[in-house]
């Protein structure tokens, strides 16, 4: 099964996709981690993605279309995956449309003010991509899945939060049109407790 989060940075799209994934063995195919790895390697495209990511702008459509286009070829896609953080743009949906065939979109739904409640305390993995939030560490600074230390990500500063919500609202939120008119989109309360919306997930992906 082919499946996309949607949803504004903070919904928990990355933290649901890996518990998702690893129930069901399937990757979890998140742009934004590629690009993060990609910049601290400093490849090409990395070196190209940092000036955009850490003003909270996207990363140009044509360079994360050939990303995924590649990845989606490898041999571990072919039983499904989860896209977590693709598309974001009406351009990369429609280029997403002549690469894979999406079985369900979910629409993970959360305001604004619980979003940058929970990007400004938001501490991640650069390893393994766990995220966390300072509230719950009680002043632990490695990654209880790796013991990398976890890092803020520069993007989760005060002021690029609110950068990225306006981008999600003008570039990401018309996607939900989209997948709507498509039949393929579900919404789910992104705000209730982590299990309930891991079960609703588990239950709109089985149909
Ligand atoms: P994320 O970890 O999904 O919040 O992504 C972090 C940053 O990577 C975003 O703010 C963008 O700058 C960039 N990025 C990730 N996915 C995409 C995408 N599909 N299109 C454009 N930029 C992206």
């Amino acid at each position: 099964m082919n499946v996309i989060f949607l949803g504004p940075p903070g919904a928990g799209k990355g933290t649901q996709a890996q518990r998702i994934c690893n129930a069901l063995n399937i990757p979890q195919i998140s742009t934004g981690d590629i690009l993060r790895r990609a910049m601290k390697e400093e490849t090409p495209t990395g070196l190209k993605a940092k000036s955009f990511i850490e003003a909270g702008l996207l990363v140009p459509d044509e360079v994360i279309i050939d990303i995924v286009r590649e990845r989606l070829a490898q041999d571990d896609c072919q039983n499904g995956y989860i896209l977590d953080g693709f598309p974001r743009t009406v351009p990369q949906a429609e280029a997403l449309e002549t690469i894979a065939k999406i079985d369900v979109v979910v629409d993970l739904d959360v305001a604004d003010e619980e979003l940058i409640a929970r990007l400004s305390g938001r501490r991640v993995c650069l390893n393994c991509g766990a995220t966390y939030h300072v509230s719950h560490l009680n002043g632990e600074t490695k990654c209880a899945k790796c013991g990398e230390e976890l890092i803020q990500r520069k993007d989760d500063s005060a002021e690029t939060v609110l950068a990225r919500l306006n981008v999600y609202h003008e570039q990401t939120a018309p996607l939900v049109d989209f997948y709507q008119k498509k039949g393929t989109l579900k919404v789910i309360d992104g705000a209730q407790d982590m299990d309930t919306i891991f079960e609703s997930i588990l239950a709109v992906m089985k149909g």
